[in-house]
């Protein structure tokens, strides 16, 4: 795989936070803070994207992070473009490549890209143009760095720190790319106390998220957490036979205001959206005092104009003359 990062050191892709430094992570975060608007503020409209096309290249289902990639790309002054991918070239039989080769011909500079085949983000990086960018918006159960960035944010926020934290990852991990890239943003920050709790089943395979401890009962997992991030069960990830029981699994694994109480007294409950209320999280919990979902979607805009913010600035040195 080709660098995410150009020879300077500036972030060229971004499809994978394994192996960015921890000063690379923070210099994002520092970025976003100073882009981050609270709801009711006036957004940060910049032009640190001027004269940037870039394509959002859904191919799996999103509501927040298509709308966030959108905003954060037009709050920068870019143009964007949304294809709708359902009734693309894709759909008759076009390959990934060539729907990119079109649209790098029409001088696409970025292709913000979710798929649900592992490992399309990489193949892409090594095929794309040189002075073309591809970002990750989800990469099957594997990566979700945008999303890890989002969380680390919004902890940093409320924390101020990431050593000496203990930190929840609830549900269902095995399928979760957002697990993934938490694992590898907190890990890099400096987090040591990291617990992944599902069921079993749901657990990932032995040699997987190497920084954390495992549990299989919720109440061992998340006593005396700081951060509890709870999770989708993600059912199109499964076979049809593995379907679970949403009643069953509310009650063995499902956050409710009783259960928080073995949390921290402080501490901050995180989920990525979108949520099955009432499956891994009840209502009083998700819009209770403790919860800061909501936030973690303003930081998301935040953090996607950081990363598009630094991969411009990296492109401006690999485009064509004039
Ligand atoms: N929106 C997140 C993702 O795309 C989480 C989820 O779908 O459960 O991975």
């Amino acid at each position: 795989m080709r660098s995410q990062q150009d020879s300077a050191g500036g972030l060229r892709h971004l499809i994978t936070l394994d192996g960015l430094t921890r000063d690379a992570l923070t210099a994002i975060l520092d970025r976003a803070e100073s882009y981050r608007r609270l709801p009711g503020q006036p957004a940060y409209e910049g032009r640190e994207l001027a004269g940037v096309t870039l394509a959002n290249l859904f191919f799996e289902p999103s509501t927040r992070t298509r709308a966030s990639f959108d905003l954060a790309s037009r709050r920068l002054g870019a143009h964007v473009l949304n294809l709708d991918l359902h009734s693309s070239s894709r759909a008759k039989g076009e390959s990934m490549l060539d729907t990119i080769y079109t649209l790098e011909a029409m001088n696409t500079d970025v292709f913000v890209i979710r798929d649900s085949e592992a490992g399309m983000p990489e193949f892409l990086i090594d095929h794309v143009a040189p002075h073309v960018s591809v970002i990750s918006a989800g990469e099957a159960h594997v990566s979700h760095p945008t999303q890890g960035l989002l969380d680390v944010l919004t902890i940093r926020t409320h924390k101020r720190r990431f050593a000496g934290l203990k930190v929840a990852i609830v549900g269902d991990i095995k399928h979760s790319r957002v697990a993934r890239s938490a694992h590898q943003a907190l890990s890099t920050l400096g987090t040591t106390d990291i617990r992944v709790v599902a069921p079993q089943a749901l657990l990932p395979a032995e040699g997987e998220f190497r920084a954390a401890q495992r549990f299989t009962r919720i109440e061992d997992g998340i006593a005396g957490a700081d951060v509890v991030m709870m999770l989708r069960i993600q059912k199109e990830r499964m076979a049809q036979s593995a379907f679970l029981d949403d009643a069953a699994y509310f009650r063995d694994f499902g956050l409710d205001a009783q259960r928080l109480k073995l949390a921290a007294a402080s501490v901050l409950v995180m989920h990525p959206g979108p949520m099955n209320r009432g499956v891994e999280i009840s209502s009083q919990v998700a819009d209770g005092p403790r919860s800061v979902i909501r936030e973690q979607v303003n930081n998301g805009v935040a953090v996607r104009m950081a990363v598009l913010a630094s991969i411009a600035a990296t492109l401006t040195r690999h485009r064509r003359p004039l």
